[in-house]
């Protein structure tokens, strides 16, 4: 055993009591689903701040209000936290008043959905097509032309905003 191994052993014992903490318990989004971009649970766990790893691999939702990307109405575009991939361009966002960063329509290919059952509710998952990172729910009572709401968690997301915006 190196020097290296024992560190890593250290470092893996405690990120297993912050996944405690966190209450990791769900099973990690699109799980069983190859996506482009795939790693190891550790290896996510040590490229995200908790927060984002809570919400993109543990199905978390951050609590309403809570992300600085809600107010944001500059021009730009909306990238994946987990692996970069742009999702939604500010054109699509609208105001839903709900305290999360609101999209009208993703875009063109760029998120997947699936049926999400927990919580007693029917609600609609929507991921990262390329990571499998959980993002938000999608919802029909969205304002035209798609009646469309995506509503997203914006620690999942990094908004760029465009030169001069
Ligand atoms: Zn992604």
């Amino acid at each position: 055993m190196t020097k290296r191994d024992v560190s890593l052993g250290v470092v893996g014992a405690a990120r297993a009591s912050l996944s405690k903490l966190l209450g990791a318990a769900a099973d990690a989004p699109g799980e069983g689903k190859d996506f482009p971009v795939a790693m190891p649970d550790e290896e996510w766990r040590s490229r995200l701040t908790a927060e984002q790893y809570h919400v993109l691999r543990r199905h978390g939702t951050e609590r309403a209000g809570s992300s600085p990307l809600d107010n944001e109405y500059r021009k730009g575009t909306y990238f994946c936290a987990g692996c970069g991939a742009p999702l939604f361009s500010s054109d699509a966002k609208f105001n839903s008043g709900t305290g999360w960063p609101s999209f009208f329509k993703p875009l063109e290919g760029a998120v997947e959905t699936s049926e999400d059952n927990t919580l007693f509710m029917r609600r609609t998952e929507v991921h990262c097509a390329r990571c499998g990172g959980h993002l938000g729910h999608v919802f029909e009572d969205g304002p035209p032309p798609t009646g469309l709401r995506y509503c997203m968690n914006g620690v999942a997301l990094r908004f760029e905003p465009e030169a001069g915006a």
